[in-house]
């Protein structure tokens, strides 16, 4: 049989379907590959860009740090008075529209009419737990780490770590809190634990941001701070990797404890559920979560449907009103 009869038989009946199946396939995998080749490498080249023109500054002031303050100094500027700032910046921005009566967020509310305003006596009490957690409890962990990373050789002068250093790093300490966070909080959420320590969390069923770390010293010893300090421990971060990534989760805890589901950033539905329900959503990126199966329910919530980071100021409360809709429809037909 000549090649071309063998061809001609390929594209008669099934074969000759499978063969231009195949055909397509390869076609279509190969120019996805180009496509996806090119725009992560040029999407690389661009964020390696970015990088070193802000690494080069970043290096200028580190330089300046280095220049002016002893180790501890900057460490203790780093990641103790910085992370600090940082919380009741972030905090007082939606304590300010949690204390009004009628303010611009109430759209964006995940929990409508809860915390219109806030209880002011209950929010001192927030406060001064806060305070205390963050004065008294943190600082000796916060030292205490300070002798680890020293003793586990984590760098804190120049260079800075690579781009891929630190990706690789960050994208570590990421996992490591998620898996963490994940069982100290679910140890927590055994009753005889709970009664004791978490349920003092739990008392904001519908969280404000500056609650974020309203607990007992022993959460927030083993379920706040360890999660956060010990990947950078374990991977060897240098200390510019553990100050920015310690950064990146205390704005990510006021934010998902804020109750507001603002527009361009990310969705706080999954804690705020953990704080509405009690017993789903323990972890942080919902990694844990989707593997044990302890979010369940959330998934088919309206909170979930909602769940997304919206790109104008009108989507939300537009996915908010269909979803109310579709509640209301299954109310009405059962
Ligand atoms: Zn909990
Ligand atoms: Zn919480």
């Amino acid at each position: 049989m000549s090649s071309e009869q063998l061809l001609g038989f390929l594209r008669r009946g099934k074969l000759g379907e499978f063969h231009n199946a195949a055909k397509a396939a390869v076609y279509f995998g190969a120019s996805l590959f180009v496509v996806l080749v090119v725009l992560s490498n040029s999407i690389t080249a661009v964020l390696k860009t970015i990088w070193c023109d802000v690494g080069n500054n970043w290096a200028v002031g580190w330089e300046y740090l280095e220049q002016h303050l002893s180790p501890l100094q900057l460490y203790f500027l780093g990641s103790y008075v910085i992370p600090i700032c940082l919380y009741w910046l972030y905090g007082s921005f939606y304590l300010y529209f949690d204390l009004q009566e009628n303010s611009m967020l109430r759209r964006y509310k995940v929990q409508p009419e809860k915390n219109e305003p806030v209880d002011r006596e209950k929010l001192w009490v927030c406060i001064k737990t806060v305070l205390f957690n963050q004065a008294v409890v943190s600082l000796p962990i916060s030292f205490g780490f300070y002798y680890l990373y020293q003793w586990r050789g984590c760098s804190m002068t120049l260079p800075l770590p690579s781009f891929k250093a630190f990706l690789c790093q960050m994208g570590f300490c990421i996992l490591f809190e998620e898996i963490l966070f994940y069982y100290s909080h679910r140890i927590l959420h055994i009753p005889f634990f709970y009664r004791l320590i978490h349920k003092k969390h739990h008392q904001w069923t519908a969280p404000i941001g500056v609650a974020a770390v309203y607990c007992y010293p022993a959460e927030h010893i083993f379920s706040n701070m360890l999660p956060i300090l010990t990947g950078p421990l374990i991977v060897g971060a240098h200390a510019a990797v553990t100050f920015v990534w310690i950064y990146m989760a205390i704005l990510n805890t006021i934010h998902v404890h804020s109750g507001y589901h603002v527009p361009f950033l990310p969705s706080p539905q999954s804690h705020d559920w953990h704080h509405y329900r009690f017993n789903e959503n323990f972890g942080v990126i919902g990694l844990m979560d989707y593997l044990h199966g302890t979010d369940t329910y959330f998934k088919q919530s309206d909170q979930f449907y909602r769940h997304r980071t919206y790109f104008s100021l009108d989507e939300y409360s537009a996915r908010v009103q269909k979803a109310e809709k579709k509640t209301n429809a299954v109310l009405t037909k059962s």
